[in-house]
């Protein structure tokens, strides 16, 4: 099945303006509510949304085989259990329905139009897919290395297994939110002072992690497992991830089970999944891997993704500043490793589980992917464009992420990935 949808030289008859991040080879899959309260799934070029269970009614979909309502649904996991063969047909022809010199049939019809057609301030987005099962990587070298350094030991920052082991850990799904959704300072349990008794208020260290995840296909039956080489195949695409963590309820309670309540009250998304087919031109190959990992990690090929990333602060009515600079492409372990790890053990895969990538830091201290790092902890305050300074996140700031792949003129993104803090509830 050719990636048609991406040649390069293909215009939409659709407005995009320039720097947009949805030209006609992005094509992304969403969920929204329409002006007349409808939920349904849609796409975007440029910034207009098109609903896509208006256009399947309409039989601009003719010839693939689809359900009448796999379109009129409020996530895309059934859409997205039918395979990469069905994904590639449906995005080839919105690409053909909606590009310059190609069919004229949508673009002449100014009834059906009214009906597909939407300004993006006309809808509301929703969370993409119901996520089942939501895990975190731990994949980025250079911040487990100063995560390690900051909590435990610059000297043995690296503990022995994370060169052998894509590591990770079991997160809270029901806690996932699209973008736009804004999220409430959490309160908890901080390490004791001398008198033994537990500090216990609103986090003080309310921190962003920088990551990008990927939505699956089912995949595996239970007890079965899905190669490096297979992986892939199973992957329907990424979205720009802000873990959101709270570090000192994280550093009194992480040991020895992991992070908890640190992590799980809130997670955004960005809105639109971005299938890793209009990401394959952008391939490159990651970080040499040394030691050699065992046999089921080995991979051949590239396997990495050249995505430039961005964390940027917004205070209450003030300007954004940008506070890093990162890539997806610096991550250690793939996402083909990171699956064939996770299934290792016979663990079945379902259509709409989500594997965050661990926060991506890349080697430059302007790279970093958290406040923890950026700022050391706290000891290098950051400052941003109106003069004020940041050790963590204050209440009423805006954290935003952004990312988008470039090569030969096209330019594919993720649109915002952005929520705002609100205060705690009173206790
Ligand atoms: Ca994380």
């Amino acid at each position: 099945m050719p990636l048609t949808a991406n040649d390069p030289k293909f215009k939409s008859w659709l407005d995009v303006p320039s720097n947009s991040d949805f030209p006609i080879q992005n094509i992304p899959f969403g969920v929204f509510l329409t002006r007349d309260d409808i939920i349904t799934i849609g796409t975007r070029i440029g910034d207009t949304a098109i609903d896509l269970g208006a256009l399947h009614q309409l039989g601009y979909f003719k010839g693939i085989e689809l359900t009448d309502d796999i379109f009129l649904q409020d996530s895309l996991n059934d859409f997205i259990a039918d395979g990469r063969k069905t994904w590639r047909l449906v995005r080839n022809r919105i690409s053909k329905i909606f590009r310059e010199n190609s069919d004229t049939e949508l673009r002449n019809n100014m009834e059906h139009r009214e009906k597909v057609l939407f300004k993006m301030d006309e809808i509301e987005m929703q969370l993409p897919v119901d996520v089942g099962d939501y895990t975190d990587f731990y994949a980025s070298k250079e911040h487990a290395t100063n995560v390690g350094s900051l909590f435990r030991d610059p000297e043995n920052a690296l503990l022995p297994n994370w060169l052998r082991i894509p590591i990770g850990y079991h997160g809270r799904s029901s806690s996932i939110i699209p973008s736009g959704t804004p999220v409430r300072r959490p309160i908890g349990q901080m390490k004791p002072g001398d008198d033994g008794v537990p500090g216990f208020g609103p986090t003080k260290l309310l921190d962003f992690e920088l990551e990008m995840a990927f939505i699956t296909t089912a995949a595996n039956d239970l007890g079965k497992r899905i190669s490096v080489k297979e992986a892939e195949e199973y992957i329907f695409g990424l979205v720009l991830f802000n873990d959101w963590s709270a570090r000192d309820i994280q550093a009194w309670e992480y040991v020895p089970l992991g992070p908890f309540l640190g992590k799980s009250f809130a997670s955004t998304i960005s809105p639109w999944i971005v299938t890793l087919d209009a990401l394959e031109p952008f391939r490159t190959k990651g970080p040499d891997q040394e030691p050699q990992p065992l046999p089921y990690l080995q991979q051949e090929g590239k396997k990495n993704f050249d995505i430039q990333l961005q964390a940027l602060i917004q205070p209450e009515d003030g300007d954004e500043t940008v506070v890093a600079n990162s890539n997806f492409k610096y991550m250690y372990w793939s996402m083909s490793q990171q699956f064939a790890h996770h299934t290792l053990n016979g663990c079945n895969v379902r259509s709409g589980d989500m594997m965050g990538s661990g926060t991506i830091s890349g080697p430059t201290k302007d790279s970093y992917g958290s406040m923890l790092e950026l700022t050391w902890r706290g000891q290098n305050p950051l400052t941003l464009k109106d003069g004020s300074k940041r050790k963590f996140i204050d209440d009423g700031d805006t954290v935003i992420l952004r990312g988008f792949s470039e090569r030969n003129g096209v330019r594919i993104g993720f649109g915002d990935c952005s929520g705002k803090i609100l205060p705690a509830l009173p206790y």
